[in-house]
């Protein structure tokens, strides 16, 4: 390092991952240059803007509102000097095939639906919660922000301790079976994890701490759209004079004597002191780095569970729905067998379980006056074939159901469209295998066992994003872009 000068840090990819990365970094007093392929900041959190639409193009459930409150304050700011937040009520909406149930902002209403559900349902949903706080505030407290380099943090006193209440070797569905006999209740507590890219056995017990988040610590929405959090990472890095290039493609790291030198695009080469990648792990260590500097090679993720890619349409509607409420799922099938499909028969789920989210319900900003705002994912296997006619077919197929469901007729409706699937995962973000999430977060690809936030080949090279630890959601992503400012502060005391 040159004395005196700053960092020269360089983050490939401004999703949330690279620009909280970069704002944390810029306020350290690192040279700070972000380097984005794509036109538009956000990466998996992008917005889209069509006739009157504004569409979030990923994420869309704001939850764990104190991780976002933990990452401002890095920087003596609240999150409301950033947006506006609105706890929704009803949280979400299931549309069973004979019924349609509300999850409540307000726990007596779903005490009172669990006791209708099942004999002593309120009781059980109590304690089935009070584990679930138990395994959040013991993350939240300890492992959650911590870097989890190796098998020696695995067996720390304190978690061997600990072991028996995160119950780390169960799974959702076993736990789930030990508190519910109804099918009902189990799957409203199941459906949460669809977020951690899994399915109910595939997914540790610890994660039930999701039902804590969504039952008792609300369902958010920052008024404009989840973009907001982009634009409010945008201002950070940018206040502290960090950088940010659109359009720019890092097509290799250059590495020498184990140290990362700079970065490649197309057209230029920038030095660095540091390089951080947010962009997808796979990409980066397969195509970005040479065979002996890959900590993670192919034959790594060709082993691995990767999360589901998603069929996504966005849809802009001249009319209102009326029995549509924030967010929506649409449980009208037994959901083995979409499962199924995603992970153990790799194929177009033909019965599907799916998200629904219409944010225009409360947000007259997102759609035009008397339009609906629409957007729908279905998880589809990661790797399935993707070709315009089997998009159309499924969008047909999609459109027919909904207007089942909804008992309202759409497809005349739709003024604004657009299908977004694998093979754009795979060409926007050089996802790997099109998934949309990342690494699914089963067992062995939890926590300790989750790719490295610092190369172990290559010295100053460091990662983060949704798939180092904690892991895939926009929460998880600021997390690890803390820990990752902890180990480059470490590395570079005082940033100069
Ligand atoms: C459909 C969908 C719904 C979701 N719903 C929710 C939700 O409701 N709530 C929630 O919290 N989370 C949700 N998530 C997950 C959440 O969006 C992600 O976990 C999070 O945004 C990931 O951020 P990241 O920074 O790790 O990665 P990304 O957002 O993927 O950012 C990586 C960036 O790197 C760029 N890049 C890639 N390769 C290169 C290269 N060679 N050079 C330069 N740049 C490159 C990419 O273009 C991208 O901008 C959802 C995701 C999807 C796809």
């Amino acid at each position: 390092m040159r004395k005196g000068v700053r960092v020269r840090t360089i983050i490939i990819g401004a999703g949330v991952g690279g620009l909280s990365t970069a704002a944390l970094l810029a306020r350290d007093g690192h040279d700070v240059l972000v380097l984005e392929k794509n036109k538009e900041l956000g990466g998996r959190a992008r917005i889209w803007r069509k006739d009157g639409f504004l569409f979030d193009m990923g994420p869309s459930w704001y939850l764990m509102p104190e991780i976002f409150d933990h990452f401002f304050a890095n920087f003596g700011r609240k999150t409301e000097d950033f947006y506006k937040l609105t706890r929704l009520d009803p949280s979400y909406r299931i549309f069973f095939p004979d019924e349609v149930i509300d999850i409540s902002a307000n726990l007596e209403d779903n005490m009172e639906l669990f006791e209708r559900l099942e004999e002593n349902g309120a009781d059980k949903l109590s304690q089935y919660l009070s584990q679930a706080k138990v395994k959040y505030e013991y993350l939240l407290d300890g492992l959650m922000y911590e870097d989890l380099a190796g098998l020696r943090s695995m067996f720390s006193p304190r978690l061997m301790a600990a072991g028996w209440k995160l119950s780390i070797l169960s799974n959702i569905d076993k736990l789930t079976k030990k508190y519910f006999d109804s099918e009902r209740a189990r799957k409203i507590l199941q459906y949460s994890i669809v977020f951690l890219g899994g399915n109910p056995k595939n997914t540790p017990a610890l994660y039930s701490m999701i039902s804590h988040i969504d039952f008792n610590l609300g369902v958010w929405y920052p008024l404009g759209g989840l973009g907001e959090i982009v634009k409010a990472l945008q201002r950070l890095t940018e206040d502290h004079g960090g950088r940010i290039e659109l359009g720019k493609e890092v097509t290799e790291i250059e590495v020498v004597d184990r140290k990362a030198v700079g970065v490649r695009s197309s057209d230029d080469f920038f030095e660095a002191d540091a390089v951080v990648s947010n962009a997808d792990y796979a990409h980066t260590e397969i195509d970005l780095l040479e065979k002996e500097f890959q900590t993670y090679p192919r034959d790594y993720w060709e082993k691995k569970t990767i999360a589901p890619s998603a069929f996504v349409m966005y849809l802009g509607l001249a009319k209102k729905i009326e029995n549509l409420t924030h967010h929506n799922v649409i449980l009208d099938h037994d959901w083995i067998r979409h499962f199924e499909q995603i992970f153990e028969k790799p194929s177009w789920p033909d019965e599907p379980a799916y998200y629904l989210c219409c944010p225009s319900k409360m947000d007259s900003s997102v759609a035009p006056p008397d339009c609906e705002n629409i957007f729908v994912t279905v998880p589809i296997s990661p790797g399935v074939e993707d070709t315009p006619t089997i998009r159309e077919a499924y969008y047909d197929k999609m459109v027919t159901h909904m207007e089942k469901v909804l008992s309202t007729p759409i497809r005349d409706s739709i003024i604004a469209k657009r299908i977004y699937t694998l093979n754009d995962f795979s060409h926007d973000y050089n996802a790997y295998k099109g998934t949309a999430v990342g690494l699914t977060h089963t067992f062995s690809q939890s926590a300790f066992f989750r790719p490295r936030h610092k190369s172990k080949k290559v010295k100053n090279l460091y990662y983060t994003g949704q798939y180092t630890h904690p892991g895939i959601g926009v929460p998880m992503a600021l997390i690890s872009s803390e820990i990752v400012a902890g180990l480059i502060k470490k590395d570079f005391p005082a940033g100069t």
